[in-house]
This record gives structure tokens, C-alpha cells and sequence, in this order.
């Protein structure tokens, strides 16, 4: 059994090889009625467990919220053989990865990056992480490409995402169609198809979880829209600012 010292003294030893997820109704039942479901979000069940496990998505990934999280989501992707790595994106930023085995040669080449190694460098290996992530993810390439010319020229996309939004008449919600994911416009072709190819994918193996995902995908959407990341952001970098004044 993992704690949370074991991510804060050595995070990498709490890493899961996968192995051979279950059917997917046996899937359901372990992810949606085991222990972790109450301190989950709907989010991290259905799409950066479940979806993986079943072979919807080839891997997902986030940004926990705290340590505690970090251990309910490995227990959960323990119980279904799902593979996990978790690596700092920052001195006080983590990022987990869950992914299936086609995933498991890339997931075990991520490094821990933070910054420490100078500011240039870090910037550089953001840029770096971003296009790998794109691939791990299987995002579509003009979206993360998007992501990486704002990471180049230090713009900010989400601010940007959300101005895009105010200006669109009629966004189609499967463009957003994982958490966090940004589509590099509101109606990117290649974002909506993956967001329908989902939709027909859940449609058929379980309607229920279709609409509990349909539901999320409104709730991504109106986060961009309402600019809640980059409030969230914004405080982030607020803490930050003041850690390093006290230095
Ligand atoms: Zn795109």
C-alpha cells in the first residue's frame, strides 16, 4: 500500500507497471464502486481511468490537486491493471500519467523537470514535454502545436482559448473533449472528430457513462469559457510570486 510519504520522499517507486485490465463491465464496477469513487472526481474516473482501461483512449494524464489524490488515483488504476507514472512538472507541480501497454515504453522515458535547471532550460523543456505529451496523449497535431507556439512566445492559451470562445457563435462541446484538453480553435475538426469518435466509442459500450461523459464535456467547455483556468492559474502563480518574495 502506497501513502502519501512514499510520493513525497520517492515518488518514482510509486510507479504500476501495466498489466491486463478486466471486461469493461468489471471495469466499471471497480472504478466507479470501489473506495477511491467518493474522493474522485467524475473526471478522473471516467476519463484518465475508465476510458484507458477499456481501450477508448490510449493514456491520459493531470495535474493532481494534492498528494492525497495522487494515491486514490493510483489505487484505482492498480485495481484495474492500468499502468501509472507519476513526475514533477515543477519544484511543487506534479503530473500523473495512467496509460495501457501500448504507452508503457514512452511513459518510462519522462523525466522530472523543474526550476532549478534555469529558466531558459525550463521553458526549453516544457517545450519539449509539451510535444511528447501530444503524442503519449494522442492529441491531435495542430492542437499541440497551438499549445507550443503560446509556450514559444509565452502567450497565454487559455486566455486566449477563452476569448476564441466569446467570439464563437456556436462551439461544438466535443472540441473539449478530455479535461484540460484546448483545442487550438473552438471548432477544430480534428478535435471534434476525436470527441465524437469517443461519443459512438461509450455509446455502445455503455450508454450510462455516455451521458455522465456528454455532461462533462459541457462542463470543460464552460470552463474555458468562464476562464476558471486561468483564475486558477493566476492564483497559482499569486502563491508562487509570494513564496519567492520571502526568499
Ligand atoms: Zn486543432
Amino acid at each position: 500500500m502506497v501513502d502519501e510519504w512514499k510520493f513525497q520522499m520517492d515518488h518514482r517507486s510509486a510507479d504500476l507497471k501495466v498489466g491486463s485490465p478486466p471486461e469493461p463491465d468489471e471495469v466499471k464496477r471497480r472504478l466507479f464502486f470501489g473506495p477511491w469513487s467518493k474522493n474522485l472526481s467524475r473526471s478522473r474516473i471516467l476519463e484518465n481511468l475508465y476510458m484507458v482501461a477499456v481501450g477508448i483512449r490510449p493514456a491520459s494524464m493531470f495535474h493532481p490537486l494534492h498528494i492525497r489524490e495522487m494515491v486514490e488515483v493510483r489505487r484505482a488504476a492498480e485495481s484495474v491493471s492500468l499502468g501509472m507514472v507519476s513526475r514533477k512538472a515543477g519544484t511543487k507541480v506534479f503530473k500523473m500519467l495512467i496509460f495501457s501497454s501500448g504507452r508503457s515504453e514512452m511513459a518510462g522515458s519522462v523525466p522530472d523537470l523543474d526550476e532549478s535547471m534555469g529558466h531558459r532550460e525550463f521553458i526549453i523543456a516544457q517545450i519539449t514535454m509539451a510535444n511528447f505529451t501530444g503524442a503519449f496523449l494522442s492529441f491531435p497535431k495542430c492542437c499541440v502545436d497551438s499549445f507550443v507556439g503560446h509556450l514559444m512566445s509565452a502567450t497565454d492559451q487559455d486566455a486566449q482559448a477563452m476569448k476564441d470562445l466569446w467570439n464563437t457563435e456556436d462551439p461544438d462541446p466535443a472540441a473539449y473533449f478530455v479535461e484540460r484538453f484546448v483545442p487550438c480553435t473552438p471548432l477544430c475538426e480534428n478535435a471534434i472528430r476525436e470527441g465524437n469518435r469517443i461519443e459512438a466509442e461509450l455509446s455502445e459500450m455503455d450508454p450510462d457513462l455516455l451521458l455522465e461523459y456528454l455532461h462533462l464535456r459541457e462542463d470543460h467547455m464552460e470552463e474555458v469559457r468562464e476562464g476558471r483556468i486561468v483564475e486558477e492559474k493566476d492564483a497559482r502563480n499569486a502563491i508562487l510570486e509570494e513564496l519567492a518574495s520571502r526568499r
